[in-house]
């Protein structure tokens, strides 16, 4: 597999997707420009919160308890998202998460499960793959903790939800999920992974789901925020 990496490497080479350097897939000098947060946001009132931490007065008892995210949604990261849909999926997953999390402190999550937002069969079916559970796999691997695709299922193919406002949002999403009921959820403190924070409509809908069915704690992790 190495070799076959090596000799894949030396007939294409990896390109900077932004200035078309050879060497990496976002090379040195792009990776400054990225657009890393300021600060991280609490993911109900979308102000400014000390590491993603879900306000006390903003807590209700299913929401999220958090948010971690790596980017703020802007024409960079909409073109490398955008990318991430067509070719090179892991390569570019990859480079954008180890640059996103090297200025994050993810050391609280280290006894989460990682669960990514599930498309619905038929969606998966036409596109091919699951963008959040590639961030969630490259995830795994970076923080060493387990990734479960078994605990949430989509059941609603719901329709595209970008033209729709936060509340119409929160409708489309209503009971889209459901738990996989053989799973014991009694302690269990989960990390939904997403591609793209939005209004948090569906991260707070799985979030709700999960808290129903027992998980304790539920934060989620994007690698963009489009508030
Ligand atoms: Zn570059
Ligand atoms: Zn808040």
């Amino acid at each position: 597999m190495k070799i076959l990496d090596s000799i894949l490497d030396f007939l294409f080479p990896q390109k900077c997707l932004y200035c078309g350097q050879v060497g990496s897939v976002v090379c040195q000098n792009c990776v400054s420009q990225l657009p890393f947060p300021k600060t991280q946001i609490c993911p109900i009132c979308y102000n400014p919160s000390l590491i993603g931490k879900t306000h006390d007065f903003c807590q209700k008892r299913y929401n999220l308890d958090g948010l971690t995210f790596c980017f703020y949604y802007d024409d960079k990261i909409k073109e490398a998202i955008k990318k991430i849909k067509y070719r090179n999926l892991f390569s570019y997953v990859d480079e954008l998460v180890a640059r996103g999390i090297s200025k994050l402190d993810l050391e609280q999550f280290k006894d989460f499960m990682i669960i990514p937002v599930p498309l619905h069969e038929k969606r998966l079916k036409s596109r091919g793959f699951n963008q959040a559970e590639i961030i969630g796999k490259v995830l795994s691997g970076k923080l060493n903790i387990q990734l479960r695709t078994d605990i949430l299922k989509r059941v609603k193919d719901t329709s595209s939800q970008v033209k729709l406002n936060k509340k119409a949002r929160e409708e489309n999403i209503k009971d889209a999920f459901t738990v996989n009921s053989k799973v014991k959820f009694k302690n269990m403190k989960a990390l939904l992974v997403d591609d793209i924070f939005t209004s948090g409509a569906t991260l707070n809908e799985c979030a709700k789901i999960l808290k129903k069915a027992g998980v304790q704690k539920v934060w989620g992790f994007t690698l963009a925020h489009g508030k």
